[in-house]
């Protein structure tokens, strides 16, 4: 038995409130609850509760033994002198304020239904996949489509915290901040970190700078990152790029990333670091403030389409400098121009809208979010397998959600499957 309990049974009122007493007798009127304080502190705060006739407001805490107040040092706390009532699953000692007088306490143990606390346990218990797997295809679908729903915005607000970093890296600079938000999407999964890097060593001004001219581009950002040298530049385009590149690094002391940290083991060559910048080169050719562009775009295919511009020449027929390719690498592949929507442009879209109080940007890349295919991953199949199947990536990546922040922890009772859950009758 966990406080959560508790805190779900008060939180929700499903505790037998007929003739409330204190542990020692005194009649108990609860007038507001108060609200649910997750951070430090009292669990419930601006409570109001009358007990023996006198009017007290203030906090609420609760434990699973009276004495776990001692024993969590709240009687050293002063955060915790304006405790208005102790709310405990047992009683095993009397808590007492500086003062010498007693936090009046209510016990829930009997008040509790017995129904409420065996299917707590047994989530509690469970090894499966997720704790209620077995139980989950009970719950309306209603319950579960307004859930994920709140999830995919938790999940937003959540990746809002990676771009409030790049803003104050940049200075609060919303095109560089994308940029170097969009340059490690281009990286995911293996070359994240390069990518970054990357895009820290190559401020935008300069791919400003020289967006109008492909080869000058291609030059300073293959030059850059280290994956062109001289001892790479074989064949006439690569010694061009490395020509431009020798004029580029003198000009704004530029100095390029170690070749080493780029990866291209165990992966597919249109995967290659080298065809993603190429990619990349193609997007922001003339166009190197592109947040300003998707913006005010009113459709994901407009996103998608621009994601999918074709590569210069050279690019089209090679994987690595000297290679030759076989595939066809001359935009970028449709299930990765979605995942790069899905991660990065539509939470860039609602960080921003929420960061300026612009709704129809939120409204925008949560309704755009919904217009792309789910992911397929393992965990979006076992989902399917324990019955529930995503229908569009917003429903995917709210479960991607509900999987490692509610699941995994089980935090059951504060999840809405999971509050439908524990009050079902005949759980196995
Ligand atoms: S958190 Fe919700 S969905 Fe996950 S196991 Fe618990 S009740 Fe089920």
């Amino acid at each position: 038995m966990k406080e959560d309990i508790l805190h779900f049974v008060w939180r929700t009122k499903k505790f037998d409130l007929h003739k409330l007493e204190t542990s020692t007798g005194e009649p108990i009127e609860i007038l507001s609850f108060g609200q649910h304080n997750h951070d430090q502190g009292p669990d419930f705060s601006n409570a109001r509760v009358k007990i023996n006739e006198t009017l007290w407001a203030g906090h609420v805490e609760m434990h699973i033994k009276s004495s776990d107040w001692y024993r969590h040092r709240h009687d050293t706390d002063l955060a915790y002198e304006n405790v208005i009532l102790h709310v405990v699953w047992e009683d095993d000692q009397p808590v007492m304020r500086k003062d010498g007088t007693m936090i009046p306490c209510l016990v829930l143990k009997q008040r509790v239904p017995h129904q409420l606390t065996y299917n707590y346990q047994y989530l509690q218990a469970s090894e499966t996949w997720i704790p209620c797997e077995k139980v989950i295809h009970n719950v309306d679908p209603l319950t579960v489509s307004s859930w994920l729903s709140r999830l995919a915005v938790e999940r937003f607000v959540q990746k809002a915290l990676t771009f409030q970093s790049l803003m104050k890296e940049t200075a609060q600079h919303v095109e560089e901040s994308f940029y170097r938000a969009l340059m490690s999407a281009f990286g995911l999964p293996q070359n994240k970190q390069p990518f970054e890097q990357l895009a820290a060593a190559l401020p935008l001004s300069l791919i400003d700078k020289y967006s109008h001219d492909r080869t000058m581009l291609e030059a300073l950002l293959f030059g850059q990152s280290g994956l062109l040298n001289s001892k790479v530049a074989q064949d006439p385009y690569a010694q061009e790029l490395w020509q431009q590149y020798q004029y580029l690094m003198h000009k704004h002391s530029l100095q390029p990333l170690p070749m080493s940290l780029w990866k291209f083991g165990r992966m597919r060559p249109p995967s290659f670091p080298t065809v993603r910048l190429a990619q990349f080169a193609a997007i922001v050719a003339d166009q190197p403030r592109l947040f300003a562009i998707i913006s005010e775009m009113d459709s994901i295919d407009e996103i998608k389409k621009l994601l999918k511009k074709p590569v210069s020449p050279y690019w089209q027929k090679h994987y690595r400098f000297g290679d030759q390719g076989k595939g066809d690498t001359s935009t970028l592949g449709a299930a990765t121009a979605d995942i790069i929507c899905i991660n990065t442009i539509l939470p860039f879209l609602f960080f921003y809208g929420k960061q300026r109080r612009i709704d129809t940007l939120t409204d925008k890349a949560l309704s755009m979010l919904e217009e792309l295919k789910p992911e397929n991953n393992s965990s979006i199949k076992n989902w399917k397998k324990s019955g529930i199947t995503a229908k569009n990536a917003m429903e995917s990546q709210a479960l991607l959600q509900l999987k490692k922040t509610y699941c995994d922890q089980k935090k059951c009772l504060q999840c809405s499957i999971g509050a439908k859950i524990i009050q079902q009758k005949n759980l196995p």
